[in-house]
């Protein structure tokens, strides 16, 4: 069986251990303070003295981190670096495409494989058939590896030769996740400072999110087509939408709430408007983003 080091004991990369030796992996374990390896440890892992050693003993590395730069301070030491040549190292930490592009160039020089990933999940459910984990960079290593991937996660998806395209895909998919929360966060202000109950206000947003949905649909849709005029399926033009939205800054105004989001996404309406394109589809505000 595939031996495995997990160079991180965080919340996500003890997770990542415990599915590699739920699995029956052998599997050794490194991490910056050796007290959080000590769980792993009594699952069967070895606690290994030294990064260099857990690479050594090992045919491949999976990483996971806070970021590149806590990893790279320990990767890139002489000693692992030299431990890494011939080994398959999979970089798990949340980063940028860039990034993952840097890495794949040094390990390459440094004679090792490398994948980048990005872990669309928790920790708590890590192994579970329905957790996915993006993988980027070259097709045959991936399928090659594939079944040791799918232990941690049933949703084992590889998004492209591109090494970067793993980190990308991360950070769109969270960008919608953050614009909800923080969009959330401007309904709670305007609710508390109305005195609507948050209860009323979730109750009323369930039959909404059919229309939200459909209109992030819709917009990803005319955007690969680059369909900015309104037609006979627009949805909302900009006038609609920022007649709207002034709704919103004069609540702001009234109330005294944090203003900060609308005057970001006024300033875009204002752009695209001046431009000419107040009677186009809200996709008309793409190239504006850019
Ligand atoms: P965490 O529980 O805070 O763990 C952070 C890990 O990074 C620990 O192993 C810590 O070591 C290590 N670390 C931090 N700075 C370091 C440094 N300078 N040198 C060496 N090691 C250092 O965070 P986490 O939730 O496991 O997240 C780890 C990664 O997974 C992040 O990139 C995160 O974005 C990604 N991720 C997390 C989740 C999630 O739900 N948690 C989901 C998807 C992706 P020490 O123990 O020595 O501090």
């Amino acid at each position: 069986m595939t031996t495995i080091c997990v160079f991180g004991a965080g919340r996500m990369g003890s997770a990542l251990a415990r599915a590699f030796l739920a699995a029956g992996h052998v599997m050794s374990v490194w991490n910056r303070t050796p007290e959080r390896c000590k769980p792993l440890a009594d699952l069967g892992a070895r606690i290994a003295p030294s990064l260099d050693d857990a690479v050594a003993a090992s045919d491949i590395v999976v990483v996971n981190v806070l970021d590149y730069a806590a990893a790279d301070t320990h990767l890139r030491s002489p000693a692992v670096s030299h431990a890494l040549g011939g080994k398959l190292l999979v970089q798990l930490t949340s980063g940028s495409p860039d990034q993952a592009r840097q890495t794949a160039a040094w390990a390459s020089r440094h004679g090792s494989r490398y994948l980048d990933g990005a872990i669309m999940a928790t920790p708590n459910v890590i192994g579970q058939p329905f957790a996915t984990i993006l993988y980027a960079g070259d097709h045959p290593t991936f399928e090659a590896n594939k079944a040791v991937f799918d232990v941690l996660g049933g949703n084992t998806v590889h998004v492209g030769d591109d090494v970067g395209h793993a980190s990308a895909l991360d950070i769109a998919l969270l960008s919608p996740l953050w614009g909800t929360l923080f969009g959330t966060l401007q309904a709670i202000a305007v609710c508390q400072a109305e005195g609507i109950a948050l209860d009323a206000y979730a109750r009323h947003l369930k039959p909404f999110t059919k229309i939200i949905h459909d209109a992030t649909d819709d917009l990803i849709v005319r955007a690969r087509d680059r369909r900015y005029r309104a037609d006979d399926d627009t949805l909302a033009s900009i006038t609609a939408h920022h007649g709207a939205f002034q709704h919103l800054m004069s609540v702001c105004r009234e109330r005294q709430l944090n203003g900060a989001l609308p005057d970001a996404f006024d300033g875009i309406f204002r752009a695209a408007i001046a431009a000419g394109h107040l009677h186009d589809d809200f996709a008309a505000l793409v190239p504006f983003m850019r």
